[in-house]
């Protein structure tokens, strides 16, 4: 078996025991299991809002056919 034990932490990148009394594991403490956790609802939060931007994209299309109706603009005795 040459394959290392070890096992860095995603959070601080500090090795972290592979052990069963590590409950934290693959983390080496509860503490960047809290934060990897953390990030992880930041992340959800943050597609929850994504749907945000395009509306607000859309608002100044909205405005411009406003300001320049297509159907006041075409002529009619065009044929
Ligand atoms: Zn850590």
């Amino acid at each position: 078996m040459g394959a290392p034990s070890r096992f860095r932490c995603p959070i601080c990148a500090r090795e972290s025991g592979r052990r069963p009394e590590n409950r934290a594991f693959p983390f080496c403490s509860p503490q960047c299991k809290l934060v990897d956790l953390d990030r992880w609802l930041e992340g959800s939060y943050r597609v929850a809002g994504d749907p945000v931007e395009p509306s607000s994209m859309m608002e100044p299309e909205a405005l411009r056919g406003e300001e320049y109706p297509r159907r006041s603009d075409k002529p009619k005795g065009d044929e």
